[in-house]
């Protein structure tokens, strides 16, 4: 069984037709797993054991006439920062290095309900800060498409791991684009849902009222199938709603036929790539064969995105990263003379050099002083980003954008560049500041030899056109 032939509806109706057993299949991606994680990285922790026995069960389950629900045997990996009962969860940082989770995260939750299989546990920047994957404290991942480039982050791993066929689906988390730059830079797709579509429960927190766990996967159809598996109410995030995704919608192909895109002015920017802004172009032919309209609009606001997100990122941050103290959560100094010792300590060895700058930046804009000039104005500036986009809706069903300004780059080459690298997020950062969902599709519409993908993003809870419109371009 060759898992590059996969995906997770071929996963289901094998199953249902009996064709493979769910032993099969996990065992396949347990193989693939094997042979390239040396190389790239991808997996912290490979749940061998474990994943074996859920698809055993499985198939036994199967086999007594059980129901094979959408997820059921199908094998999922996980971001270290979501939560398995009883497994390790360490947010990329020596900080959590021996941490076992106590519980599972709500979407763990409802895919164990659903018989899915459990893989593993992907890499990443260190509680999620980062573009590239390489501030996780267990190593660099290798981009699978070139092993001299990024992966791209925080969710480098998750995005890898569908890549390279590690993993027909996998979970990741983005605060300000790192489901969809990773994506992007990988060649799959990549959704981030709508603000309290998918609970939060049980995800390691970065800035809470930015982050949204979402799916990874190598077709359109593949993350809806799995979007539709995690989403709704969990009565352990209060910011979740009741909600239901039905991946029937997909098929509504007329009415994503009949709808209007928006280009916004501010995306089409310098410092673009040439190849990355050929491919829009490439992609809007494509779109407008389909009957698919276009029109520009504009957000003026989309200036202010990315500072207005280096304030309110690393000030939520700063605050929920508090609690690794040495007393609360982690600890490296065990005999220390006071409580000051064991903070400083433990703080200063469970880090990485970028999580200290964002507990100081955070630190900084929320002090008496700092806070009316920098967070209340970054909470201001929030709410004109959100305006724009709101008011863009009102004549557009969707906006269409690059997902970041360049394919992946060289490891190594923006390590030391803090700011180019916060730039790489540069058109995935608003979404997250409007809650609104967004997604990245690769585009096979260009020359390049790295994977480019394109950005679509539409107004809250229309995660299901923002899907519908992605399938379209897929199907064609
Ligand atoms: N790269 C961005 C950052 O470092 C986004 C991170 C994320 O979405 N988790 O903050």
């Amino acid at each position: 069984m060759d898992t590059r032939d996969l995906s997770a509806k071929k996963i289901h109706e094998g199953l249902k037709e009996k064709a493979f057993s769910a032993t099969e299949v996990t065992r396949a991606y347990l193989d693939q797993i094997a042979r390239h994680n040396g190389e790239l990285n991808v997996f912290l922790d490979v749940y061998e054991e474990s994943a074996t026995e859920a698809a055993q069960k499985v198939d036994e389950k199967i086999a007594a006439g059980g129901e094979v629900q959408p997820m059921t045997g199908v094998p999922v990996a996980t971001k270290d920062n979501i939560l398995i009962d009883g497994e390790k969860a360490t947010a990329g940082s020596k900080m959590l290095e021996n941490y076992t989770a106590t519980y599972d995260a709500g979407v763990v939750k409802k895919l164990k309900q659903q018989g899915a299989v459990f893989l593993g546990k992907t890499n990443m920047d260190e509680f999620a800060m980062g573009s590239s994957n390489e501030n996780s404290a267990f190593g660099l991942v290798r981009n699978p498409h070139d092993l001299t480039r990024v992966p791209g982050g925080s969710s480098g791993g998750s995005a890898a791991a569908v890549a390279a066929h590690m993993a027909p689906l996998s979970l990741g988390s983005d605060t300000g684009g790192s489901i969809r730059q990773p994506a992007h830079f990988c060649g799959v797709v990549g959704f981030k849902p709508t603000y309290g579509a998918v609970s939060r429960s049980g995800l390691i927190a970065l800035a809470s009222s930015l982050d949204q766990i979402g799916p990874f996967a190598n077709t359109v159809e593949d993350a809806a199938w799995l979007f539709a598996g995690i989403s709704g109410r969990d009565p352990y995030d209060n910011t979740s709603r009741e909600y239901s995704y039905d991946p029937q919608t997909l098929q509504d192909m007329e009415k994503y036929r009949g709808m209007t895109i928006g280009l916004p002015d501010e995306y089409f920017i310098p410092g673009t790539e040439e190849v990355v802004a050929k491919n829009i172009q490439a992609v809007i032919k494509s779109y407008e064969s389909l009957g698919v309209q276009f029109k520009r609009v504009s957000l003026p606001h989309t200036k202010y995105a990315l500072s207005t997100y280096y304030i309110i990122q690393p000030a939520e941050a700063s605050s929920n990263l508090a609690r690794f103290d040495g007393v609360r959560y982690g600890r490296f100094v065990e005999d220390g003379q006071s409580l000051r010792d064991i903070y400083v300590g433990t703080k200063s060895a469970g880090f990485g050099a970028e999580a200290k700058r964002r507990i100081l930046l955070g630190t900084f804009v929320l002090s008496s002083g700092y806070y009316d000039a920098y967070y209340k104005k970054a909470v201001e500036a929030k709410e004109y980003i959100t305006e724009d986009f709101t008011k863009a809706f009102q004549t557009v069903d969707a906006i269409l954008a690059p997902t970041a300004p360049t394919p992946a780059f060289k490891l190594g080459e923006k390590v030391d560049d803090p700011m180019q690298m916060y730039l790489s997020d540069i058109f995935t950062i608003p979404a997250n500041l409007a809650g609104i969902p967004a997604i990245s599709i690769p585009s096979r519409e260009n020359d390049s030899l790295l994977p480019i993908g394109f950005q679509l993003m539409g107004p809250k809870w229309k995660d299901a056109d923002i899907l519908g419109l992605g399938h379209l371009y897929q199907s064609a």
